[in-house]
């Protein structure tokens, strides 16, 4: 009796199913307002089973970015070998570009970047992976870092050369350093050098591209960016802080998806890690949930999709569905279920859910 009412709801299920499909032949604009067609449509889901196809769906048309790139293109630069360098007047130009046009000041960079540090130092003690000593030595590293724009750089390098440096050597080399991640300041990027973390100009000014709706929607996504770089201070190289990642990085290595190759590209996530939780924190505070965190994840994802892998980074797909869009929290504002053992998220205490290794059995 069950058996035969049970084929026969099977049967009336798949029946309905051809019903469907026949009304849809007989009207295929009536697909666009099914309701099955619209789930599959839903970014929310689609950020559940893959963060990166539903955030690199939410294309940056970067024209006021492409704009600044054009116009300080014939900025004076300086020789250095066989590098062109720009000037540090040029580096303040660009600077200016900027900051007198979009709506987040150097200031407000500031500020972010001391709530930052406060959400990194929590982020660290909570941490039941790490002992007492690890947390403090890190935070007392993470408390040592300094913000500052890239002209303050290189000021900064320039007025402490290292022994056997003259100031101007200094100044070259700070130059040197920043343009060999900002450009003249119009490419979209960030630096932590020796602690001292810059924001490149051009990353504000791509933000600006999103067309965003208020300053706390870019600062939330530059959060991510900002938590990303403090955590470099306290990464997985070799001189900073390897043996926390010890767990971390085996789970790394046995994700069927093969990120891999956590022992070069371990340094950059790590900070993902740390600067994954930051952002979550941020997502949590305002209440960004849905389709907006998906918003926001894209914004603090700016230019990631178009990067493959190499061997220092893993792919901006790797990023996005390995580590930041497998984060419980993340997850949570997302509206996904947490992590399970087909899909972990890697972190110091290794894979969650714990997925036990298969261990031979003797006869
Ligand atoms: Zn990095």
């Amino acid at each position: 009796m069950v058996f035969s009412l049970l084929i026969s709801s099977a049967f009336a299920q798949e029946r309905a199913g051809l019903d469907d499909i026949i009304k849809v032949l007989a009207n295929p604009a009536k697909a666009l307002n099914d309701p099955r067609c619209e789930e599959k449509n839903n970014t929310n889901v689609n950020a559940c089973r893959s963060l990166s196809s539903a955030v690199c769906g939410i294309k940056n048309p970067q024209s006021s970015l492409r704009a600044l790139q054009k116009k300080t293109s014939s900025y004076e630069s300086i020789p250095f070998g066989k590098l062109t360098l720009p000037s540090l007047e040029t580096i303040e130009r660009v600077e200016g570009d900027v900051f007198e046009t979009s709506i987040v000041k150097q200031s407000d960079l500031v500020e972010l970047f001391s709530e930052v540090r406060s959400s990194m130092l929590a982020a660290i003690d909570r941490n039941s992976a790490l002992t007492l000593i690890e947390k403090s030595a890190m935070k007392e590293k993470i408390q040592s870092v300094q913000f500052m724009s890239g002209s303050e750089y290189v000021r900064h390098r320039e007025s402490h050369p290292n022994q056997g440096e003259t100031q101007e050597q200094a100044r070259l080399k700070g130059i040197r350093n920043y343009a060999d991640k900002c450009g003249n300041g119009s490419l979209v990027s960030a630096y932590n050098q020796m602690d001292k973390v810059v924001l490149c100009p051009g990353l504000i000014q791509s933000l600006m591209d999103f067309n965003p709706r208020s300053k706390r929607e870019i600062l939330n996504s530059l959060a991510f960016t900002v938590g990303h770089e403090l955590a470099h201070s306290i990464d997985a190289s070799p001189d900073r802080f390897p043996e926390p990642y010890f767990h971390m990085q085996t789970c790394y290595n046995n994700l069927s998806e093969g990120s891999g190759q956590f022992e070069s590209r371990g340094p950059e996530i790590s900070a993902d890690y740390w600067g994954s939780q930051i952002f979550a924190e941020r997502l949590r505070a305002d209440n960004i949930t849905g389709e907006e965190a998906v918003r926001a994840l894209a914004l603090a994802a700016d230019d990631f999709c178009s990067f493959p892998d190499d061997s220092l980074y893993p792919s901006g797909k790797a990023r996005l569905d390995l580590t930041i869009g497998r984060d419980p929290s993340i997850r949570q504002s997302l509206g996904c279920e947490p992590p399970s053992r087909e899909a972990p998220v890697c972190t110091m205490a290794g894979a969650i859910p714990y997925h036990p290794p298969s261990v031979a059995r003797s006869k």
